[in-house]
């Protein structure tokens, strides 16, 4: 009853027009950032996580205690779980889904290869399914990825190239999570947006993704290392797959320029080429039909970005600026072509 309880306060709308959405992978970086801007402007949030450990656990449960101050409640539990998610929808008629959770990484792949496949597309077939059954039947936001374009040449990147060629695990999970996606919206009739986020980075952020890993070791002195249909047609549900990211390629020592000027220290580099280990060398988004459909209009630019994520990473591991640690090795492990 207390579940139930918290669950309905957490979606409760307070906005004429608005939406009551289910968030999963809440405490994550990107979840908690939507489920916070979300309930800011008046919708009905609740949250789902499962709380992994893939990294430091401690970050998403900080997350979710600033969430559950401000009213969204973060309920802990696995998108796979069937009899969970038809609880949510019997307690709030959901109107969204913003599909957040995933095992995101590219490397973690080599050590727990079966996660990527349990949580990005069993996981999606699950929510999809709940979503499907759901009265109303919510529209679906979710995930996808830019590491789709894989070993694409051309850039940027349009939404219509190819996605034939994925270059990790992980890549390839999002990959099959779209032509799921696709399936359900062309049989079941539900309204399916995709987004392609490309490196996505901030305050809060992930702690196994480059900025956050090279800031933590410049910080420490340590060195630092880096790799470069079928079935029933229903209606006329929308299915969209959109580009959000960057419209200028960024380089891995631009990316550590701006880094050493905002932390106030030097880095040294050692170039080491690596085989091929399902990082792209780099990502350029062309995001005209983002710009053209909803006005998405990118409005930090990467060095206030990097700024706002410096800086809070400062503050939240005690760090001061500049100081005492005049050398350390920066090992940039590039893909080798
Ligand atoms: P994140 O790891 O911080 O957030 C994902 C959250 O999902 C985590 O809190 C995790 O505990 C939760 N989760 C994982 N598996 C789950 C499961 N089976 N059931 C319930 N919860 C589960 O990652 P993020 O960077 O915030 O990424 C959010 C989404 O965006 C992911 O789908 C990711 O693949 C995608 N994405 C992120 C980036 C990026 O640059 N951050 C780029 C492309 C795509």
């Amino acid at each position: 009853i207390q579940w139930e309880a918290q669950v309905r306060r957490s979606a409760q709308i307070r906005r004429t027009g608005g939406a009551a959405v289910l968030v999963t992978g809440a405490a994550g970086f990107v979840g908690s950032h939507v489920s916070l801007a979300l309930n800011k402007r008046g919708d009905g949030v609740v949250g789902l996580d499962n709380f992994n450990a893939y990294y430091d656990p401690s970050l998403k449960r900080a997350r979710a205690a600033l969430l559950a101050q401000r009213g969204v409640f973060v309920v802990a539990g696995d998108v796979n779980d069937d009899r969970l998610l038809g609880k949510l929808f019997d307690v709030v008629p959901f109107t969204h889904v913003m599909h957040l959770a995933a095992q995101a990484g590219v490397r973690y792949a080599m050590e727990n290869p079966s996660s990527y496949v349990q949580s990005n597309v069993a996981g999606l077939v699950a929510m999809l399914e709940a979503c499907k059954s759901a009265n109303p039947q919510p529209a679906v936001v979710w995930a996808s990825s830019s590491s789709v374009y894989g070993l694409n040449e051309k850039v940027p990147f349009s939404e219509t190239d190819q996605t034939d060629r994925p270059a990790s695990l992980y890549a390839a999970t999002k990959k099959a999570g779209e032509e799921i996606a696709h399936s359900y919206n062309h049989i079941y009739g539900l309204s399916i947006t995709g987004l392609r986020f490309f490196t996505v980075y901030g305050p809060w952020g992930r702690p196994d993704m480059a900025y956050f890993s090279f800031t933590r070791s410049i910080l420490q002195g340590k060195p630092i290392t880096s790799t470069g249909s079928g079935g029933r047609k229903r209606g006329a549900a929308p299915y969209r797959i959109y580009n959000l990211g960057n419209t200028r390629p960024v380089t891995v020592p631009a990316l550590v320029e701006i880094l050493e000027r905002h932390l106030g220290r030097k880095a040294k580099k050692n170039i080491v080429e690596m085989p091929g280990n399902g990082d792209v060398p780099f990502t350029h988004a062309n995001i005209s039909s983002a710009q053209l459909d909803f006005g998405y209009k990118p409005s930090t630019d990467l060095e206030t970005g990097l700024w706002k994520f410096v800086r809070w990473y400062l503050s939240y591991y005690g760090y001061q600026r500049g100081g005492i640690y005049p050398n350390f090795t920066l090992l940039l492990l590039l893909p080798s072509s």
